[in-house]
């Protein structure tokens, strides 16, 4: 299916690279989009516990949790294990969800600190997607986040914006399984980790522009390919 491919081209032609996953700087507690890898373990963990925050919420929210987790330098497994629960819980707040949440960042700290991330990064992908998604608060779209930002491994993310969008173009049903929509992506495009980071965040850019509950179809960049089955 080469319209999967073409709207790439036209969303990277129209909004440019995105730099995603968005990290903080060291010396900041703000995060910003960036180009290339992540290049800490640091930055992998963080890109963890964004990927755990951001479940049922807006970006914007997580911001405000991660910034008080680096404030109070809480961005490392050991630190975050040693903090109370319920102090966790309260600082995470913004993100929503907030004692679920504190017990999930528990539960990734504990994987991490018997796994160490260099050990994790040596797997293979397969491997590590079904070992992560046997962590509690895992699932399909949190392990392949943390599969293709914070470990580099080819993983199609598929989240609510991608089935809305590719459901509304007409390219699959609204209520298609996760797996299945995930293999249409994988098996239409080259196996290449930069552009399925790049299209996942083309994506998300998309359905904020345009794409919305209510679509704005104006001027959408992808217009011309779009059924608009909404
Ligand atoms: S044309 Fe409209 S329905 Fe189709 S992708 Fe763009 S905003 Fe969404």
């Amino acid at each position: 299916m080469q319209k999967i491919q073409k709207i790439y081209t036209t969303l990277m032609n129209s909004y440019g690279p995105q730099g995603w996953w968005p990290l903080t700087p060291k010396g900041s507690t703000k995060t910003i989009h960036h180009q290339g890898p992540p290049v800490t373990d640091t930055h992998r963990f963080e890109i963890m516990l964004g990927a755990i925050l951001t479940q049922n919420t807006a970006w914007t929210n997580v911001e405000k949790a991660l910034e008080q987790l680096h404030t109070n330098k809480l961005v490392s497994p050991n630190q975050l294990l040693q903090t109370n629960k319920n102090k966790l819980a309260k600082l995470i707040r913004s993100a929503g969800y907030y004692n679920q949440k504190a017990e999930r960042l528990k539960i990734i700290s504990n994987f991490i600190k018997d796994h160490t991330i260099k050990t994790l990064l040596s797997l293979n992908k397969d491997i590590l997607r079904n070992i992560l998604l046997e962590i509690k608060g895992i699932g399909p779209e949190t392990a392949d986040s943390i599969l293709l930002y914070a470990f580099e491994k080819p993983s199609f993310v598929i989240d609510t914006y991608t089935k809305r969008i590719f459901s509304r173009i007409g390219i699959c049903e609204k209520n298609i399984a996760y797996d299945d929509l995930q293999k249409m992506f994988e098996q239409n495009l080259n196996k290449n980790l930069t552009t399925y980071q790049e299209y996942h965040a083309l994506i998300v850019e998309l359905a904020k522009q345009h794409c919305k509950t209510k679509p704005i179809c104006n001027n959408c960049p992808i217009q011309r390919m779009c059924e608009k089955n909404v």
